[in-house]
């Protein structure tokens, strides 16, 4: 298709595709009906805006973010596209000018606020509509965490109108492409790509917690003067940690959605602009931030799942040049996570897939070779050793951990799955505190068994215990450690485990309090 090589370099300025935008463009063009499936930053907004200036009639853009549609229309109209958006921010000159170049026939994209759909889209019957673009198509889904309601309209529109749609977003998990599926397309299966998961200048890393505002700290220390963005579990946090940089000389925000509207834009136009900048934020931050040159992201606590994490870390490097990650994890994490997925008030099914999807994610934080190959997996693509990870640069030493486990299991059982972590240490290490001696488990016959480990190596064991999904802590039980079925054949001698020596190692070496 000569036709649209031209109008790629004409218009947008570029000199081929970027991976998978080439198929999408081509089935989009075709009045395909489409999901696809692209990391942030992968390019989409080209994968229907090019379609949309080689089809007749004018393409609707569906987006949830108001800045991100501004962008994107000034940004064509400067390409001289004819465009046009009707948001609540449009003042009513703008709104004129769009209703007048749509009824001409002049307008090629109409990028259209979900809540937009509400106030009647009848007049979309009157102009010859080419196709509907879904961008966040991930919204219409009623569990996750960006849920728009008025996506909920999108396959009404597209009956009603009897035109294509093509819908993107970054999340891949299987249940929100089918709920995507379901909500916007009626069922009927569209053409589904999947591609460009790898952004191979992202080092990956991560890290048990060993004193993580001291590991964020030598982390910012050896980046001093890039921007980056450090992801904070709670609110509070991020105002501690952003303090702790700024007294070790950086230049560091905190973010989180608890802040005014007013101190929130502030902050996100500064790091937008500013060079060096750092944001200590909650997941609160990020949607809609567009800085090319973020170097680096890391986790102050894991993120809820392997897309969270993703996404996260995504936001790094957009520009293509080498950027830095590290994530830190610990079996407080873990803990909470678990607690946040169970005491949800999600239905059962769909507890059981976070927790998959967070399981996913403690896979890559203890993986034992590349995790890159671990991540991609996920995503349904291959890898053989990518070259920058941190397992790459130094691979991960394995011990045989059986009998260490089966030592932990039995003391599980032992004591009826009623007890934390804390006290099944203080068994295995034959150490007779009064809550020992209360309950009579200086008498068990795992009491003492555990001394070829000290305490913070036994931590380190229980975090990979969790990590692996062979325990969980029962939030009826006050948090309470209990078997899952993983366990099972690990304890009846029928699987072995390898775990991790080096995160061990690090924990028994270090003599600095946790903070
Ligand atoms: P997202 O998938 O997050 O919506 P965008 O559509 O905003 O990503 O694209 C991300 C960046 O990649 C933009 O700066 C865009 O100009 C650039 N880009 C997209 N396609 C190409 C291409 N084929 N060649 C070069 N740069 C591209
Ligand atoms: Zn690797």
């Amino acid at each position: 298709m000569t036709d649209t090589a031209a109008v790629l370099k004409d218009v947008f300025g570029f000199d081929g595709f970027r991976p998978g935008q080439g198929e999408i463009v081509e089935a989009v063009t075709a009045g395909e009906n489409v999901l696809a499936i692209m990391p942030t930053g992968g390019g989409k907004s080209l994968c229907f805006q090019l379609p949309a200036l080689l089809r007749e009639g004018v393409t609707v853009v569906i987006s949830p973010l108001i800045a991100l549609m501004r962008d994107q229309v000034r940004a064509l109209q400067e390409a001289g596209v004819a465009a046009g958006a009707l948001t609540s921010g449009n003042t009513s000159e703008e709104t004129d000018a769009v209703f007048e170049a749509l009824s001409a026939g002049r307008l090629k994209l109409l990028y259209m606020a979900p809540e937009r759909l509400a106030a009647g889209s009848g007049f979309l019957r009157r102009v010859g509509v080419a196709m509907i673009a879904v961008d966040e198509a991930h919204c219409v889904s009623q569990w996750g965490h960006d849920f728009r309601p008025d996506y909920l309209r999108i396959g009404a529109l597209r009956r009603d109108l009897r035109v294509p749609l093509a819908a993107f977003t970054a999340t891949a998990d299987a249940e929100t492409r089918a709920e995507i599926v379901e909500k916007l397309f009626n069922g009927e299966v569209p053409r589904t790509f999947l591609r460009g998961f790898d952004r191979p200048n992202i080092h990956l890393a991560f890290a048990a917690k060993d004193g993580p505002r001291r590991q964020i700290l030598e982390f910012a220390a050896a980046r001093k003067g890039q921007s980056g963005i450090v992801y904070c579990g709670t609110r509070s946090k991020t105002e501690g940690l952003a303090a702790a940089l700024r007294e070790a000389g950086h230049a560091a925000l905190h973010y989180h959605g608890g802040m005014e509207a007013e101190d929130r834009r502030i902050a996100e136009t500064r790091f937008q602009r500013e060079d060096g900048l750092i944001v200590v934020a909650t997941v609160a931050f990020g949607m809609g931030v567009d800085k090319p040159d973020i170097r680096w992201v890391a986790h102050a606590d894991l993120p809820k799942s392997i897309e969270a994490y993703y996404q996260e870390i995504g936001r790094a490097g957009r520009d293509g040049a080498p950027a830095e990650t590290l994530t830190l994890f610990g079996p407080d994490d873990i803990r909470l996570r678990r607690a946040q997925i169970d005491e949800g008030l999600a239905p059962p099914e769909r507890r059981a897939a976070d927790h998959a999807r967070l399981n996913a994610l403690l896979g890559l934080a203890e993986a034992l070779e590349c995790r890159r190959k671990t991540l991609l997996a996920y995503f349904d693509e291959s890898e053989v050793g990518c070259g920058n990870c941190d397992l790459c640069d130094r691979p991960a030493e394995v011990f045989d951990g059986t009998t260490a486990v089966r030592k932990a299991l039995s003391a599980i059982l032992r004591t009826e799955e009623w007890f934390g972590a804390g006290h099944l240490i203080d068994i295995l290490l034959g150490h007779e505190t009064d809550k020992v001696r209360q309950r009579g488990h200086d008498q068990l016959p795992t009491f003492a068994v555990g001394k070829e480990y000290d305490r913070r190596a036994w931590q380190a064991i229980f975090r990979q215990m969790m990590g692996h999904d062979l325990v969980r802590p029962d939030p009826e039980r006050h948090g309470a450690l209990r078997l899952t079925d993983a366990a099972l054949p690990i304890l009846r001698g029928e699987a072995e485990i390898a775990l991790r020596r080096d995160t061990i190692r690090a924990a028994a070496a270090s003599r600095r309090p946790a903070v």
